[in-house]
């Protein structure tokens, strides 16, 4: 039986998020709260040490330094002498950073709505796309699934046991076949079969990025032609624990296709949630959903106020308090 998504309430939900975030928050905010009990007065050194924190929780080098600028302004305009009242003033940047950086799922005016989700083998799109569906079932629409990624059978049959588990239709074809033609054929069935979202996984093979590249090219071509405005949303999947790798990732696809929206996966896993902050910072591209954890229910709307909070809220009550 699948778990219902809504059977959780919204404190439970919230609990799940800081949980998720449990290696990052010690990495990065509970590194810099013991810096501040180290520290007595703001100097140079400090400074150098809350900079090393933050390039080492992924923040990334451009970030971490804008960061930086800010916050030494605001210590020397505002007179701030103490450690701690720095945590406060960071986090308001942070918040001026990630605020809006989120973005809802887009949804067609009429008929079907096509969801094309890229990336780099590994990142998570298969899985991210079983969750997806799970949650769109959950709200009541019909979805249909297409195993457009068809470099390896393997990849085929996982999404095949993914919609037999969830209980949708799966277009597919022999392993090795055109990505394209799998796409007329579940866009031609999604239409026939009244379906509100087809959602298409693709290949993720990076050692020939220009064939990659050009065949997710040829794959939106067939489906703009087939849907009006379609793709009405193309999910770049990126994986946080690899860092700022994940961040080139972005860039060198945003570079050659329309990416409309980003799902970050795997941030239960990882002292490298900073990701989430270069990616708001340096991307004009909203994050949609992240992901924290394999199970279906593991995909989390992006809420970037909410994830801040959820940061820097320890959850543990301290012997003080
Ligand atoms: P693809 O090659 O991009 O389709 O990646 P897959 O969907 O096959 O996922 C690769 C691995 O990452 C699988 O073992 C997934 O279970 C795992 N994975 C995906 N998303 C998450 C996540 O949010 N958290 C964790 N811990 N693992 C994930
Ligand atoms: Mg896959």
């Amino acid at each position: 039986m699948l778990e219902k998504l809504n059977q959780f309430s919204p404190k439970a939900l919230f609990q799940k998020l800081r949980d998720g975030l449990n290696k990052t928050r010690e990495s990065f905010v509970g590194k810099i709260s013991k810096l501040f009990s180290i520290f007595k007065k703001i100097d140079d050194e400090f400074w150098d040490e809350l900079e090393e924190i933050m390039i080492a929780a992924d923040v990334g080098v451009t970030t971490t330094e804008k960061l930086m600028d800010k916050l030494k302004d605001k210590v020397k305009k505002e007179k701030i002498k103490e450690p701690p009242e720095v945590l406060e003033a960071l986090k308001e940047d942070l918040a001026e950073i990630m605020r809006g950086k989120g973005g809802e799922l887009a949804k067609s005016d009429d008929g079907v709505t096509v969801i094309v989700a890229v990336g780099v083998n590994g990142t998570g799109k298969t899985t991210s796309i079983a969750k997806l569906t799970h949650r769109l079932k959950s709200e009541g629409h019909k979805v249909l699934l297409a195993a457009a990624d068809t470099f390896r059978a393997a990849a085929i049959d996982q999404l095949q046991i993914w919609a037999n588990r969830l209980g949708v239709d799966l277009i597919k074809h022999k392993d090795g076949s055109d990505p394209a033609a799998v796409c007329f054929d579940a866009l031609s069935a999604a239409k026939a079969r009244h379906c509100d979202y087809c959602i298409i996984d693709t290949a993720g093979r990076l050692h020939s990025k220009a064939n990659l590249m050009e065949e997710l090219r040829k794959v939106r071509k067939v489906i703009a032609r087939e849907v009006p405005d379609a793709p009405h949303e193309t999910l770049l999947v990126l994986d946080a624990t690899t860092g700022q790798n994940a961040l080139l990732q972005a860039k060198t696809f945003a570079e050659l296709i329309d990416v409309s929206g980003i799902v970050l996966t795997k941030l239960d896993g990882t002292a490298k949630g900073g990701i989430v902050i270069a990616i708001a910072d340096e991307l004009s591209i909203p994050v949609k959903f992240i992901g924290l954890g394999e199970k279906l229910e593991d995909l989390r709307v992006f809420d970037p106020m909410e994830f801040l909070n959820a940061l820097f809220e320890s959850g543990e009550k301290t012997e003080n308090s």
